[in-house]
């Protein structure tokens, strides 16, 4: 593994709570990952996990990056869970690019402590089944293999 050389953006949001110039509720911090409550709250323990390096998502991850800031979250999972013995559920959410709901672009992870069904939390995954046949699996299947790369 190379040496970790964060790098810091000037103008973004999230480098400035790394660098305490915006202050955060922060719930663990090592020399790699910063994770702190996120301000929307979505249902409570609403937690973000980020890199303590600017990167704007996950498409510009290397794997030394990927492994520490992925090795650390369900440490930080365990915790926001345990917190209240009310949470019987978690979803882990990372946005990528502004038409998958990133607002932020320093790359984050949502921990999102579920309640119920009827929290303040939904994602939608359609069934699209009925449109696909063995060929337009294929066809995926090999489109996305062929650009696999470090
Ligand atoms: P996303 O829409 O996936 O990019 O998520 C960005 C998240 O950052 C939103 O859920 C915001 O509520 C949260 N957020 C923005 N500014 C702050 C801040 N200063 N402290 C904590 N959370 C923030
Ligand atoms: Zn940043």
């Amino acid at each position: 593994m190379t040496a970790f050389e964060p790098k810091l953006d000037d103008d973004c949001i999230f480098c400035k709570i790394i660098k305490g110039d915006i202050p955060s509720y922060t719930v663990y911090e090592d020399d790699m990952v910063k994770a702190f409550l996120d301000i929307s709250q979505g249902t409570p323990g609403h937690t973000l996990v980020i890199p303590k390096t600017h990167v704007p998502d996950i498409f510009a991850y290397d794997t030394d990056l990927a492994s520490a800031v992925f090795a650390r979250i369900p440490k930080i999972a365990r915790a926001v869970k345990a917190a209240d013995d009310k949470i019987i559920g978690m979803n882990i959410v990372n946005n990528n690019g502004s038409v998958a709901y990133q607002s932020v672009f320093h790359s984050h992870f949502h921990l999102i402590p579920r309640y119920s069904d009827k929290d303040d939390f939904r994602m939608i995954f359609k069934d699209n089944s009925k449109n696909y046949d063995e060929t337009d699996y294929t066809k995926l299947q090999n489109a996305i293999k062929t650009h696999l790369t470090d």
